[in-house]
């Protein structure tokens, strides 16, 4: 359990040389507490010292972290480059049989949704997800009353880390608004770049979503006919009604078993393609639910995290949350106050 002490600013420039006497890091006074508590508030600039995380801290997994997101990084390329590659190499001669300005339409939503999706994923991969900013602290004279209100010290990047901050052991630095770190963009998710997270998230749905749907349309078309065996053509009318019907499933399945090793290698890359492409949509939706919950909420996955072990909450439920998200103006926010979307919440 913390214990937080507001002491009057008058106490503070008293230098008493006592056990109970402490330093602020935050602005470099004295403080003067009634018993020996490990984590005080300073009442001057309201800066919070926690003396049980004492002493400069070294990350030894830090290269670990590094290399393991790397290797994710890596991997989500070279798994985008095969579905653009293999997409294309596969679907082009298919599409352009068909007629040619279809193929053309089908070459322009390509590459649209290529340079959409790499983009976004280029900005929220490689854009410093949310530095916190430079602020003044350790001196009395120069770190005013209240400045560094609720602020923390962050031992591992040696400054001072504001309430809404958080420090990231993968990336090995402060945060700001951290949601959380994500492996496969090999960066954080923070205040920069969580708005092109959830593009990049949007995107890749709706460029999955136009693979799945070209690659089993392409897929039906080059699709081996099915070859029923002449036996069965010969006596199907000649079987009850239930022998006909078992009759019936077991022969479709052959016959499409059969064709699958009839499929050319076109074929078995489009099968290929339908089926990751669904997989990782169905991932990327839940991804993106949740995250829309979050904005919704006007809280990040860490601030949530936070609340349920016991500090408060600050966000408040508003659908205008999600249009202020995507940088919507305020004037345009302003309509929406007509509906009041945002619900009462009840202290847990
Ligand atoms: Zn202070
Ligand atoms: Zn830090
Ligand atoms: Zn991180």
């Amino acid at each position: 359990m913390r214990h937080m002490v507001d002491l009057p600013a008058e106490n503070l420039e008293a230098l008493i040389i006592e056990d109970n006497e402490k330093k602020c890091w935050g602005c470099g006074l004295h403080i003067l507490l009634p018993s020996n508590i490990p984590v005080f508030r300073c009442g001057w600039c309201g800066a919070i010292t926690n003396l049980n995380t004492k002493g400069d801290r070294k990350d030894n997994s830090l290269w670990w972290r590094c290399v393991r997101d790397r290797c994710f990084l890596c991997i989500v390329s070279l798994f985008m480059l095969f579905i653009i590659c293999g997409g294309v190499w596969a679907l082009y001669p298919i599409v352009f049989s068909i007629s040619f300005s279809c193929g053309i339409f089908h070459s322009f939503v390509t590459l649209l949704l290529i340079v959409t999706t790499l983009t976004t994923f280029s900005l929220a991969a490689f854009r410093p997800a949310g530095p916190p900013p430079n602020i003044v602290w350790g001196s009395y004279p120069v770190v005013s009353k209240g400045e560094l209100q609720d602020y923390t010290f962050c031992h591992y990047c040696l400054r001072p880390k504001s309430p809404r901050t958080h420090h990231c052991r993968s990336c090995g630095t402060c945060v700001l608004d951290m949601d959380h770190h994500c492996p496969f963009i090999g960066n954080c998710v923070g205040a920069s770049n969580h708005r092109y997270f959830i593009a990049f998230l949007i995107s890749t749905i709706v460029s999955t979503l136009y693979v799945t749907t070209m690659c089993t349309f392409a897929a039906l078309r080059t699709w081996p006919p099915l070859r029923f065996s002449k036996s069965f053509l010969d006596h199907r009318y000649r079987f009850s009604s239930t022998h006909l019907a078992t009759g019936l499933v077991k022969e479709i399945a052959f016959a499409f078993l059969n064709s699958v090793f009839l499929l050319s290698t076109r074929g078995v890359i489009l099968v290929y393609l339908s089926v990751a492409s669904v997989s990782v949509q169905i991932g990327l939706c839940v991804l993106l639910w949740q995250q829309l919950c979050y904005i919704y909420e006007g809280e990040t996955y860490l601030s949530l995290l936070n609340s349920s072990q016991g500090e408060g909450r600050v966000g408040v439920r508003d659908c205008r949350n999600i249009l202020r998200f995507f940088g919507c103006p305020y004037s345009v926010l302003r309509h929406f106050s007509v509906f009041r979307w945002s619900r009462k919440r009840h202290k847990t």
